[in-house]
């Protein structure tokens, strides 16, 4: 494995030899149903917060990601591509070689205290999901949560993970003193397709249930609709059961993000398509022809009718990112537009 030559979180950018010591990776596994096959390097990083390259075109500037690799095992994850500057595999190593920075939350607070921290917005869950399994064992937001609380600083949070709840005081607390934006991605409702293409993660069930209870406690949450797979999650009635599913569950906003397959994802996903789906492996050549992305008609057209759907159904699309001012309507922090975010 090569620990020099890392980018930075966000995937983007120059590489950063920086980022870890190659003296400091301890590498465990353990033997419990949950983290079976999968190994974690546990490195003590230099930094944790990024500043995210070419951030002019992005609604934050700054993120903080302790996890690189996710378990949650999206099979479209565009983060995959940035698990080959570990040497890492992006397929089956993305989903198993999990590298933890536990050192965290200590240097976050180091960061917040030092001078030249102006208290910036801090995005999380903008490379690979905070909430994925391995929080539940290494328990490292609970003490970025507390070092933001103290210093009274904005940021939000995108994840799929259900444990995000486990730290539901922690947030509350923090939105007691500072913007709070928290952000669940639920991109379809359908069961099956959630099993083959999402296998690691809750169900979409499950995460509304989340979106669900955050508005309970008085945390506003908004649904990042993401991916929208084409020809899979994309037909009227499907993307009618999502939204309204993501009404029903009290989200304050929802936004749709139709799938983009970068290099790295790209294999990947056309591997799984073939696999589950070999009739559409043509349709997908024809369009994605043109790179990473679906054709701009396409985009506008899923976007219009989530959109006319949001209305009806009473929930108000939001410029993705955008941190809100008041905790009870927090941000979503992936812009609608293609970026260099995940798709958490
Ligand atoms: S899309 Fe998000 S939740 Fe899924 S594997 Fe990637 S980082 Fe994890």
């Amino acid at each position: 494995m090569r620990w020099e030559n890392l980018t930075p979180d966000s995937g983007h950018g120059r590489a950063d030899a920086a980022l870890f010591g190659a003296d400091a990776v301890i590498t465990r596994t353990f033997d419990t149903p949950e983290f079976r096959g999968i190994t974690f390097h546990e490195i003590r990083a230099r930094s944790i917060v990024n500043r995210v390259p070419g951030a002019s075109r992005l609604p934050f500037e700054w993120t903080v990601n302790p996890y690189r690799g996710c378990t949650h095992a999206c099979v479209y994850c565009f983060a995959r591509k940035t698990h080959s500057y570990l040497d890492l595999d992006t397929g089956l190593g993305f989903d198993s070689q999990i590298v933890v920075k536990v050192n965290a939350p200590e240097l976050l607070r180091r960061r917040l205290s030092s001078r030249g921290w102006r208290g910036e917005h801090i995005a999380m869950g903008t490379n690979v999901d905070c909430y994925q399994r391995a929080e539940g064992r290494y328990r490292l937001m609970p003490g970025i949560l507390a070092a933001l609380r103290d210093h009274a600083n904005p940021f939000s949070i995108l994840t799929k993970g259900t444990l995000i709840l486990r730290d539901l005081p922690l947030l509350r607390q923090a939105a007691e003193v500072t913007d709070v934006g928290i952000s669940v991605s639920v991109g379809f409702t359908d069961e099956t397709l959630w099993r083959t293409v999402e296998p690691g993660t809750p169900s979409p069930q499950r995460r509304l249930d989340v979106v669900r209870a955050l508005a309970g406690h008085g945390i506003g949450c908004g649904v990042l609709m993401a991916p929208v797979i084409p020809f899979l999650s994309d037909r009227p009635d499907q993307l009618r059961a999502t939204v309204r599913a993501v009404a029903a569950a009290g989200a304050t906003s929802v936004t749709p993000l139709v799938l983009h397959l970068r290099p790295g994802a790209r294999e990947w996903f056309t591997a799984w398509l073939a696999h589950h789906h070999p009739h559409l492996v043509n349709r997908y050549e024809r369009l994605y022809a043109e790179g990473a992305y679906a054709p701009k008609w396409y985009q506008r057209r899923i976007t219009r009718q989530v959109h006319d759907l949001a209305q009806e159904y009473g929930i108000g699309p939001t410029r993705a990112g955008m941190p809100r001012r008041d905790a009870a309507a927090p941000a979503e922090h992936p812009t609608a537009e293609p970026t260099q975010l995940t798709l958490l």
